[in-house]
């Protein structure tokens, strides 16, 4: 089962300024081969598969910890996508439909992603950057764990590489943050999966980490978090269940090159931030040309319900 919490794993900075083609770029991060819905997918799917489920267990709870993690991914990569594709909220864009008829969103004729606006209201939906849908093809669940952890490990590199390229693709500070945090949390990841694959086979997978060889303390948006430790720490995103993985994440070794200190399994889910308000922009219909009836209906039933 899930629990909903409405909260995003970290607070993102509001953008400057409407960016659609950096919206577009941050897409990849999502619905790219090694986006967040391929590592949600993997790990949720072989989850579901997995065999020997509590004679196995750290290696389950592993995969099944990280699914939920990744979750919260696909919600943080979306929310910085429509921040992008809306730029900064503004409440006063909620008062007036505007005029139609003066070409308003000419602009939009020309962004990379068009459909991003003109089907889904300036919001994100699972598609690479150059608007090619997320796919089933993506997912691989054999039923070997080995063969699957080895599959999550180059997973993780493969979305380190996506992010590295991404982030220096991005000036704005909304994009640069969600690959910042993202960036901290597949090394973590990576690492994991190593030492799961270490733990089973021997052998030494986390010597070969960071793939690509880029330290994150090389990247401003990584540092707050390296400060705060969020490179040693593993989350089971569980009140009660999968703390059994301090089996696979413990000792000492933080990656090369990253802040030393113990590797730490934190019971539950990170504090997390505010979401995004997104305003309306009426004159595109979002929520609708007229929203004030909309807004005082809504008013009224959540009063009603405190
Ligand atoms: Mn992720
Ligand atoms: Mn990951």
């Amino acid at each position: 089962m899930f629990l909903r919490v409405d909260k995003l794993q970290v607070e993102l900075p509001a953008p400057t300024a409407q960016d659609p083609n950096a919206a577009a770029a941050l897409q990849e991060l999502l619905g790219g081969k090694y986006g967040e819905m391929s590592t949600l997918n993997n790990y949720l799917f072989q989850s579901f598969n997995f065999r020997s489920k509590d004679k196995l267990k750290p290696f389950y709870s592993l995969v099944a910890a990280i699914t939920a993690e990744e979750l919260g991914h696909v919600e943080l990569v979306s929310n910085g996508v429509a921040m992008l594709n809306n730029g900064p909220d503004d409440d006063s864009d909620e008062e007036d439909g505007g005029d139609l008829s003066d070409a308003p969103y000419e602009d939009m004729k020309d962004i990379r992603l068009a459909q991003a606006f003109l089907s889904n209201g300036g919001g994100s939906t699972p598609v690479n950057s150059n608007g090619v849908s997320w796919n089933n093809d993506f997912v691989t669940t054999t039923g070997n764990v080995i063969v699957d952890l080895l599959h999550n490990f180059h997973l993780e590199c493969g979305a380190r590489l996506h992010k590295l390229r991404v982030y220096s693709t991005l000036s704005d500070p909304t994009g640069r943050e969600v690959c910042g945090y993202l960036l901290v949390r597949g090394s973590v990841h990576a690492h994991a999966y190593a030492l799961a694959l270490k733990k089973l086979t021997g052998v030494d997978i986390d010597k070969m980490l960071p793939t690509p060889n880029i330290n994150l303390d090389q990247i401003p948006e990584c540092a707050k978090y390296l400060a705060e430790g969020s490179h040693r720490r593993l989350y089971t995103f569980s009140p009660d269940d999968f703390s059994d993985i301090k089996g696979i994440w413990e000792g000492d070794k933080a990656l090369p090159g990253d802040p030393k200190g113990p590797l730490e399994v934190v019971e539950g889910m990170p504090e997390g931030g505010k979401i995004h308000q997104l305003t309306g922009i009426p004159s595109a219909f979002t929520p609708d040309y007229a929203p004030e009836e909309m807004f005082e209906i809504a008013t009224k039933l959540y009063k009603k319900s405190r």
